[in-house]
């Protein structure tokens, strides 16, 4: 029968708890992207109608004025 002694139960520990962080970290910051990735993203609008600048979350071309409620194309700079 082989035997284990203390220390691999030690490596083993430590490497558990390591791969555990590692994992908590890697399935946050994907749930945080997916969550916050939308919001995050804004695309700004000049309102050719009536001068409104506004902006949309998302990815948006055409976004309709809160003001006018004209559909205006995004701003490219
Ligand atoms: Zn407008």
């Amino acid at each position: 029968m082989p035997t284990l002694d203390f220390s691999y139960f030690y490596f083993l520990y430590v490497v558990v708890g390591l791969l555990l962080i590692i994992g908590l970290w890697v399935y946050y910051d994907r749930r945080d992207k997916q969550l916050y990735e939308a919001q995050r993203s804004l695309v700004i609008f000049h309102c050719v109608r009536c001068g409104k600048i506004y902006a949309a979350k998302g990815i948006h071309e055409e976004a309709p004025c809160p003001e006018c409620r004209f559909t205006n194309g995004r701003l490219k700079f």
